[in-house]
């Protein structure tokens, strides 16, 4: 069953959603995206949370899954690099933009206007279209400067990427990481009071 898989923080932007596609549990690093059921399962995520649409796609996600696999995660491991330099206020090299827009090249928009939503709808084998449109997002996120607001999760083992416009945000998510963070507090506070 692929549903069983569940992914951390979706946000709606999918290019920090795959890069969240790699967690810390207990310690230890897990990869979510490591075969075609789990990619499947990352795209019926997107798909049921309205984040990319099917009509975007020439084919069933269950035709060309396997095909993605491996260029979804180089483009993970690209955009953790570029997402985290900005995370410690480091700039992005031209080089990283350059290698985004190419990877647009492969399958380049035409558009729908669906229910008064233009949807983006890339030309060319639908594993390049997943990767054009999360190239558009990191893209549109730069442009739009909401990359500006990107934080690491304060957890020092979290390995999780956030946008915080306020600036008040610490962790990825109170369920994930801020209630840990409150309960080691809460026991560390009982234990010095014994
Ligand atoms: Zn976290």
């Amino acid at each position: 069953m692929t549903n069983e898989i569940t992914f951390p923080l979706i946000s709606g932007n999918i290019s920090m959603d795959l890069v969240n596609t790699e967690v810390v549990r207990h310690g230890t690093r897990h990869d979510l995206l490591t075969n075609a059921d789990h990619v499947r399962a990352w795209f019926d995520t997107l798909i049921m949370e309205k984040i990319i649409f099917k009509e975007q796609f020439s084919a069933d996600i269950e035709h060309w899954g396997n095909d993605s696999l491996s260029i979804l995660r180089e483009l993970r491991q690209v955009l953790r690099e570029g997402f985290e330099m900005l995370a410690d206020g480091k700039e992005l090299s031209s080089d990283w933009i350059k290698h985004l827009e190419l990877l647009i090249e492969n399958a380049p928009f035409t558009y729908q206007l669906k229910n008064d939503q233009l949807i983006p709808t890339p030309m060319g084998k639908p594993e390049n279209a997943l990767i054009s449109l999360i190239a558009l997002d990191a893209l549109t996120l730069i442009s739009s400067g909401q990359l500006n607001n990107i934080h690491r999760c304060a957890n020092p083992d979290c390995v999780l990427l956030f946008i915080d416009t306020h600036g008040r945000r610490k962790w990825c998510s109170m369920k994930i990481c801020g209630n840990r963070s409150k309960v080691t507090r809460h026991q560390r506070q009982k234990a010095q009071n014994k």
